[in-house]
């Protein structure tokens, strides 16, 4: 069964028909292995290290080598921690962020177990970081900071230069997740006090199962998997060469398309919100309204739980997210809208959609006449959602339950 309609872009994205064209000869007859020093294999080397070319385009890295290729986003990131913990083996302090995606978040909590200690840094009721709460976290003993570009539940894009610079000026090493940037707004890490950075290719229109990660030139990275020589020794492994592949052509599709992709997502986006506005007058866009990803709006619905919204698009052909995730069959609220001290009565009604420049007029349409219909229809039963959301939210802490989809 086909998605109808598909507002749930930052879980995974479709993959474009150039994509899957450049892909599929590496599928089929060009099936040789990079690593082979006959032409049918170093061919396919040759491929792979365009593709690097195109990765190493897209996210502005000052040369090809600095990009490594992984299986996603989650081994980025584990990649990128464990690495720079191995490297500065004498240190013991990680900072991060309470609204990390549970590749940081629920990595840096195993962590916190193993002895480490761990430095959670606070939001606002924006989603906004405190500077000063980071220049205060960091320390002698501090092995690295890791903090995400943008936040794939609210959009809400952090600071990452000036955090950097902050940094920097400690000479600690900084890792960001930038898997729901890439491809959505422009950067250049060439140009920024950046030293590691974690892509997945699934967000972007590319293929699921392949990321990258920066690493800057002069950092010192262990490898995380340990065997053969691909990727110099620091990725062992036969790489995905069909969905390395495919990840740089939807590299060079996208940085060739977004400035206009992202004007017209946003416009997109922005319809929504204003009609939800006017149709569901107990709804509230969560997170900060200007610096944010343009394809994303998570919206609160007053009194009514997230899940049930969902369902009820579901049977409308309509797919959309919650922020939180399920544990056990029971609906947990999400990690981030609690350190954002979202307010109870807001807090189970969240509803994430998320678009892609596949979304069209029509659709936005469509799913703000149906979410109207169903939103009335679940508000007539309010009695008993108010009693259900009511409930008072716990606080996040370091080790409490973390999930997320996308
Ligand atoms: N980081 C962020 C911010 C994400 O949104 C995701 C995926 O949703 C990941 C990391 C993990 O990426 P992957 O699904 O490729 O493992």
């Amino acid at each position: 069964m086909a998605a109808e309609i598909y507002f749930d872009n930052n879980a995974t994205t479709r993959v474009l028909p150039e994509v899957f064209d450049e892909m599929r000869p590496y599928l089929t007859d060009l099936y040789g292995n990079p690593s082979s020093i006959h032409r049918f294999g170093s061919q396919v080397s040759q491929r792979i290290d365009q593709a690097r070319g195109e990765i190493a385009q897209l996210i502005g890295a000052g040369d090809s080598v600095e990009v490594i290729f992984t299986s996603c986003g989650t081994e980025g990131d584990n990649a990128a921690i464990r690495g720079m913990l191995e490297a500065r083996s004498e240190k013991r302090h990680i900072v991060t962020t309470q609204v990390e995606h549970p590749a940081v978040l629920g990595l840096c909590q195993h962590l916190e177990r193993k002895g480490y200690r761990v430095t959670w840094l606070k939001v606002d009721v924006d989603g906004m970081l405190d500077l000063n709460e980071l220049r205060e976290a960091l320390a002698d003993d501090t092995a690295l900071v890791s903090i995400m570009y943008a936040n794939n539940e609210t959009g809400v894009i952090f600071p990452v230069e000036r955090i950097g610079e902050i940094v920097r000026s400690k000479g600690i090493p900084f890792h960001v997740d930038a898997v729901q940037a890439a491809g959505k707004i422009p950067f250049s890490v060439k140009n920024m006090p950046v030293d590691l950075l974690t892509i997945s290719g699934h967000k972007f229109h590319g293929p699921k199962g392949v990321g990258a990660l920066y690493v800057r030139r002069g950092i010192p990275f262990p490898p995380f998997l340990i065997g053969g020589h691909q990727e110099r020794n620091r990725r062992a492994g036969t790489e995905n060469v069909a969905g390395i592949i495919g990840m740089g052509k939807a590299a060079e599709m996208a940085l060739k398309h977004l400035p206009e992709d992202s004007e017209k997502i946003r416009a997109l986006r922005d319809q929504l919100e204003a009609l939800i506005a006017q149709s569901c007058p107990d709804s509230r866009v969560n997170g900060l309204r200007q610096n944010r990803l343009p394809n994303t709006a998570n919206i609160s619905f007053r009194y009514l739980e997230g899940e049930s919204i969902l369902v009820l698009l579901d049977q409308h052909g309509i797919c959309a997210s919650t922020g939180s995730a399920c544990t056990a069959g029971s609906a947990e609220p999400s990690h981030v809208l609690r350190a954002m001290n979202v307010a109870p009565d807001w807090l189970q009604g969240a509803v994430r959609f998320s678009l892609s420049g596949l979304n069209t007029e029509r659709e936005v349409a469509y799913v703000n006449e149906k979410l109207a219909l169903i939103v009335q229809r679940l508000q007539g039963l309010s009695a008993m959602g108010k009693l259900a959301t009511q409930q008072q939210a716990k606080p996040v802490t370091a080790a409490g339950s973390v999930g997320a989809r996308g």
